[in-house]
């Protein structure tokens, strides 16, 4: 498949300027377990980042309405296996999922894992709220690759990780300095990653964010 082709059933990738590399995402008003939070004072949603004036521009709504269409075509494994095996850096080669927008159902984590097991040399991270949807995954005999790592958000500010096991890690967000396991240093460097990688790690079992 050619990148054009892939790029008119999936659309483009993002490049959000934190992290490494390239990411997708959809558009935060179709978060299915988000879009109830964002209603839920002291949520980690209330106040949405994804939600704020930027997310709002005429093109961006464009591409997040392409890349939503896009999760049920039948190609749709093909062409971000293609996007994505082309635009990973293959000497830093991480991926993140939705930098906005979540999971859509059970179907697309199984796609996303696919994607995943396709391209082995490329880490993978996950952050979804849709805990529900993971376990059933799971329960149904759905297998994580160990490539990509699916961390579980906690849906309260300040509120303790959600219960995970096996393959799957967590992240937290702190308002009061807090910090449960690992603590996300970008804040102080920049708002940026910089070298570090811990949300891609399965190792790191938990994230602490602090609140914006
Ligand atoms: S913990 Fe590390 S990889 Fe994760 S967002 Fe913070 S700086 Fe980036």
């Amino acid at each position: 498949m050619r990148i054009g082709e892939a790029e008119a059933i999936v659309g483009t990738l993002g490049r959000p300027s934190k992290m490494p590399g390239y990411s997708t995402s959809t558009s935060a008003t179709e978060c299915k377990l988000g879009s109830l939070l964002r209603k839920v004072r002291g949520s980690v949603c209330e106040g949405c980042y994804a939600m704020g004036a930027n997310y709002q521009y005429p093109s961006v709504k464009i591409a997040h309405a392409r890349r939503l269409d896009g999760l049920r075509n039948p190609e749709w494994v093909d062409a971000m296996v293609t996007l994505i095996g082309r635009r990973v850096d293959p000497t830093d080669p991480y991926f993140r999922w939705h930098d906005s927008g979540d999971l859509q159902g059970v179907w697309h984590l199984a796609n996303i894992c696919e994607v995943a097991r396709q391209t082995p040399d490329v880490r993978h991270w996950l952050p979804t709220r849709e805990k529900a949807m993971v376990k059933s995954f799971l329960r149904a005999g759905g297998v994580i690759p160990g490539n990509l790592t699916v961390r579980l958000s906690a849906p309260m500010v300040d509120g303790a990780a959600p219960k995970a096991s096996g393959p799957l890690a967590t992240s937290t967000v702190s308002s009061d300095g807090v910090t449960i396991g690992y603590g996300c240093p970008a804040q102080e460097q920049g708002n940026s990653c910089g070298d570090c990688r811990a949300c891609w790690s399965r190792d790191i079992e938990n994230v602490t964010y602090r609140k914006h």
